[in-house]
């Protein structure tokens, strides 16, 4: 066999997953998967088209009446199954995530735990459900609410996080009574469909959560399917504003969480020893692919160039290599269009005037030559009014700006347009208290770097970072895929006689 043939030989063929089963789909287009740490196309993906998308949302659609009136205990028992079945399998998946990211195997392993945390907190849906009850109302009338399910909903998830983002849609999405289509990544497909896999084989019937691949094609066609009745999205903000206008468009509920440019803000009085580690994971960790990497320090007053003598030498020492190779800080980005995209901004940085005080381009490996491997950046002296400070760049490449004070140091985050998270390193509660109340951002860490939401407190972003009403996950999700109901109930032997034409009040 030539080397051409070998190569040919070892790209997986992957499949959507629809009604219980794999499915090759009638589109005959497919995508590229890239193994990023060799650089070479590991899979191929099928792309769904408009008749692969209504075959997904025929199955969803014959399995929601049975589903949706399969008492939450019983659903409940299902989601512990799969938890288990999780539980059992995290190496795996966590495995199929780094061969398609190239995120490290341990951080890999980090987000499939993140991913049970949800199911585990879904696991709870008989008590989410349990809803509110007034004895009496009215003379032998009594009140009560009722959320029930809405019917097919549909998920987009972007490249960075292919396990726990679904989790946060479709195990919530199921475990409320509703059925789900998802459209993972195109760029990250393959742990979707050992989740759709596992979630059969712990017994939960077919067509309850159904995978199709693709990109925008597949993507319309689910907005304009009249069968969808929701939609979720996590993807950058220009995806996510168009998601959330069409969806809107069609009639359809929806949530879309969109890009981010997080600020880590550091005191005078910060501990620093803690603060550096903090910003060095929080930036670098994943490459910088997290959508709550801390992407920008501010230094308030004295602190900047302490913290910059400390921060330079940890940058160019970060460990850098394949995913599944053992103490490494970080793996390469996901694939040579992105890494293109980030160095792409280390140019503009430059020429934009910004001080590159670690330039992590020209990285090579040995062994790795063709790996979309890019070092650790740092960029000192960023003013507000820079592309790199403007924009979400998603790589590692952080930036320092300076600021006298508190308030400035507010003032600018509160200036951003994306608001997903933000952090303030500080020894002082007053400071603290001040700037947790008034920092116009959805998720607020005092002293903590990325501060993830656990599964049972919500997670969203404020301002362009997120379109809609709703945080995703926690309670937020039970609102967000339920209808809420009131039912106001009384007895025909206690209903006074005749009509009433003034409004009713309380007797
Ligand atoms: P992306 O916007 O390129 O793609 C995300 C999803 O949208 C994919 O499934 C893709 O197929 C689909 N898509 C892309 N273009 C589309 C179009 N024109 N019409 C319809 N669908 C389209 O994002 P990505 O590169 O996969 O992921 C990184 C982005 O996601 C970053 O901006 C990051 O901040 C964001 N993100 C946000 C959160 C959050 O919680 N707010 C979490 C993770 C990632």
């Amino acid at each position: 066999m030539s080397e051409a043939d070998q190569d040919a030989a070892r790209v997986r063929e992957l499949s959507h997953f629809i009604d219980g089963q794999h499915a090759k789909g009638a589109s005959g287009r497919f995508g590229n998967v890239f193994d990023p740490a060799q650089g070479r196309v590991a899979a191929r993906v099928p792309f769904a088209n408009a008749a692969d998308v209504r075959a997904a949302v025929a199955a969803a659609k014959a399995a929601f009446p049975a589903w949706s009136e399969t008492p939450p205990l019983k659903r409940a028992r299902m989601m512990f199954r799969f938890k288990q079945l999780l539980d059992e399998h995290i190496d795996e998946i966590a495995t199929l995530i780094t061969r398609d990211h190239g995120k490290l195997f341990s951080d890999a392993q980090g987000e499939v735990l993140r991913g049970i945390e949800i199911v585990e907190f879904a696991c709870g849906i008989p008590t989410l459900l349990k809803t509110d009850f007034t004895d009496q109302v009215s003379g032998g009338m009594d009140a009560w609410n009722l959320r029930q399910p809405l019917g097919v909903a549909a998920g987009v998830t972007p490249f960075n996080f292919p396990v726990v983002v679904p989790c946060w849609m479709f195990a919530m999405a199921a475990a409320c009574g509703n059925t789900f289509v998802l459209k993972p990544s195109e760029q990250t497909p393959s742990p979707s469909i050992r989740l759709a896999e596992l979630f059969i084989e712990a017994g939960f019937p077919k067509g309850v959560f159904n995978v199709v691949h693709g990109h925008k094609e597949t993507v319309d066609a689910l907005i304009e399917h009249p069968d969808v009745v929701a939609i979720s999205s996590v993807t950058s903000t220009p995806v996510a504003e168009y998601i959330h206008r069409e969806s809107a468009k069609h009639g359809k509920r929806v949530q879309s969480l969109g890009s981010a440019k997080n600020h880590l803000i550091v005191m005078p009085d910060a501990d620093l020893d803690l603060t550096v580690n903090a910003i060095i994971g929080s930036a670098y960790g994943s490459a910088g692919e997290r959508c709550m990497a801390t992407s920008v320090v501010v230094a308030v007053g004295r602190i900047a160039d302490e913290l910059l003598e400390r921060l330079v030498p940890r940058v160019r020492s970060l460990r850098i290599g394949g995913g599944l190779e053992p103490d490494l800080d970080m793996g390469p980005l996901v694939t040579a269009a992105h890494r293109t995209k980030v160095l792409g901004y280390i140019e503009v940085g430059v020429a934009g005037g910004a001080k590159l005080v670690v330039d992590g381009r020209g990285l090579n490996f040995p062994g790795h030559e063709a790996g979309f491997f890019l070092g650790g950046s740092l960029f000192d002296d960023v003013k507000p009014n820079m592309r790199i400070y403007r924009e979400e760049i998603f790589g590692p490449v952080l930036s320092v700006v300076r600021v006298p004070d508190l308030k400035s140091a507010i003032a600018l985050v509160n200036a951003h347009e994306l608001g997903n998270c933000v952090s303030l390193f500080t020894t002082d509660g007053g400071s603290a208290r001040v700037f947790s109340r008034q920092i116009q951002v959805g998720m607020v860490g005092i002293n903590v770097p990325a501060p993830v939401p656990v599964a049972w407190h919500s997670f969203g972003g404020w301002k362009r970072s997120l379109f809609g009403d709703h945080h995703t996950y926690g309670e937020e999700a039970v609102r967000f895929y339920t209808h809420y109901k009131s039912v106001m109930q009384r007895w025909p032997d206690s209903i006074a006689k005749g009509a009433e034409f003034a409004m009713p009040v309380a007797r």
